[in-house]
């Protein structure tokens, strides 16, 4: 007789939908943003400010991190802030800095996108449409990027189940698009002493269930910028495909999530560390540095 509940669950019960299952691909799907790959030998890094804020908050932030050796520049132009009265991001203003600084560094750049009606006008700035924990379970979202032509960075809803995030994805797939990225950034549970509870468990999970890449995201998923470093090399440690972390150039000015972002050196610093770890499980890292910084 089963005891475990989630025997069904990793043994390929009817409840995990078909194209994202790794039942209906052997194979890892490989995720290509601009030519970086994710979900390949190589170890993907998402680095940036939670939000644009300047130019030269951006533009320093970015310079930096891509001379630490990050593939992909984050920062959010529309914000999912919990209060109204919270800063909700420069929006368009926002995506042209992104536009600016990625010619300049060639880094590919992802931004979350919260409504329907802003989709084409995001995508027509990102090289990676980001759906957050707020919209995972937002249908009409879901299917839009389904049918828009970038890759989708899809974090997990903050109490969402495995299979919850799985189906979500499947909404993406099921209109056509499987350049999905699934993202685990922490859970809601009883303990309050980090923002969220990392679940670094999902991680073999969902990579066991899925042939979609899998990254982490140890800020949200921690809340502490101390803790980021631990958690970003477990989240290799236990077989991710990447990471996307908040860096700043200036963490105690900035207007959100400074008190979970690294700032310029202990990115620098945390990046040496990872490409440690990469090596022992087998995974790459570029650390190159480029000639123009
Ligand atoms: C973010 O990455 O900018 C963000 C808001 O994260 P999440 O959706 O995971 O809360
Ligand atoms: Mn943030």
């Amino acid at each position: 007789m089963e005891t475990n509940p989630c025997n069904k669950l990793i043994n390929g019960g009817s409840s995990i939908p078909s194209k994202v299952s790794r039942k209906t691909n052997q194979e890892n799907t490989i995720v290509n943003i601009k030519g970086v790959q994710a979900g390949g030998s190589e170890i993907i890094i998402i680095a940036g400010p939670c939000a644009v804020e300047s130019r030269e908050q951006l533009f320093e932030t970015a310079r930096s991190v891509k001379s630490d050796g990050a593939n992909i520049l984050r920062g959010g132009a529309f914000k999912p802030r919990t209060s109204p009265y919270n800063f909700q991001g420069l929006g368009e203003d926002g995506l042209k800095l992104l536009g600016i600084i990625r010619e300049e560094t060639g880094l590919p750049i992802v931004t979350e996108v919260m409504d329907t009606r802003q989709f084409e006008m995001v995508a027509s700035y990102a090289d990676m449409i980001q759906i957050g924990s707020r919209n995972m379970q937002n249908y009409p979202l879901l299917k839009e990027a389904g049918m828009c032509r970038k890759p989708v960075l899809l974090k997990r809803g903050m109490m969402a189940t495995v299979e919850e995030f799985l189906l979500a994805a499947e909404y993406i797939l099921s209109q056509g698009n499987d350049q999905v990225i699934l993202c685990e950034r922490g859970i809601r549970t009883f303990e309050t002493s980090t923002r969220n509870t990392l679940d670094l468990s999902a991680v073999p999970m969902l990579k066991r269930l899925s042939h979609l890449p899998v990254i982490v995201d140890p800020s949200h998923g921690t809340g502490l910028r101390w803790m980021v470093p631990a958690m970003a090399k477990a989240a290799i440690a236990a077989g991710a495909d990447g990471l996307i972390m908040e860096v700043h150039y200036k963490p105690e000015e900035a207007i959100c999530d400074g008190y979970q972002s690294l700032d310029l050196n202990e990115f620098g610093q945390l990046m040496a560390d990872l490409k440690k770890i990469a090596i022992a499980v087998g995974r790459e890292i570029s650390l190159t540095k480029p000639s123009h910084v």
